[in-house]
């Protein structure tokens, strides 16, 4: 999973992964403290897309042969914002 640059509101922890997102399309993380309340949180920052780290994860998830679609989900980003990434990164991917 990719670890973002996210800090859980509730213990502080950075280690945050995204985790999909809500029907109204706001992004979902998850707290990977095995001690935290909380787990699952909201963040008002919708550009998480581009972070580096993501636009990495859905690099790897490509070459390991996850769909457009998956990344996407699993990211919890647009499958147009995927392909973009995917194109500006050059690399070869099946989808
Ligand atoms: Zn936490």
């Amino acid at each position: 999973m990719a670890v973002v640059a996210v800090q859980c509101p509730d213990c502080g922890s950075r280690e945050v992964v995204q985790y999909g997102q809500q029907p109204n399309g706001e992004q979902r993380y998850r707290c990977n403290n095995p001690h935290c309340q909380r787990r699952i949180f909201l963040l008002r920052y919708h550009d998480m897309g581009w972070e580096p780290a993501v636009k990495q994860q859905m690099v790897e998830m490509a070459v390991n042969g996850s769909g457009i679609r998956d990344t996407a989900r699993v990211l919890g980003v647009s499958p147009t914002t995927v392909i973009t990434t995917l194109k500006k990164k050059r690399r070869r991917f099946t989808g």
